[in-house]
């Protein structure tokens, strides 16, 4: 499971900050997950789960917001939300899309009590 190495790093962050900011616990994790991040929120939210116990975000949540894939067409300048994964831009055709977001995979907020 990718999500297990992911969350491994993640904790290292989390402890990072928490001894910066002097913290006892971390109550909320908020991450951005990008739909073409490769990384399933539900696998995500077991491995956390299973990882932060006996860590200083024993008693945390984890929220996670899922970010769409978000294209803009090359040729036409048109934004879109691609839920389908088909890079053909849906107002003239064309195949000259860029990825504005929806691979992410970032620490967006982090609560913690001193
Ligand atoms: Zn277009």
């Amino acid at each position: 499971m990718h999500e297990l190495s992911i969350v491994a790093n993640l904790f290292e962050i989390l402890e990072e900050k928490a001894e910066e900011a002097k913290a006892k616990k971390i109550v909320l994790v908020k991450l951005q997950v990008g739909a073409l991040s490769g990384v399933i929120p539900e696998f995500l939210n077991t491995a956390f789960d299973i990882y932060k116990k006996e860590t200083i975000a024993s008693e945390a949540k984890l929220v996670i917001a899922e970010v769409p894939l978000k294209v803009q067409c090359q040729k036409c300048q048109t934004e879109m939300i691609k839920d389908d994964y088909v890079f053909i831009c849906s107002k003239c055709g064309s195949t000259e899309l860029e990825t504005i977001s929806g691979t992410e995979l970032l620490l967006e907020k982090l609560e913690m009590e001193v």
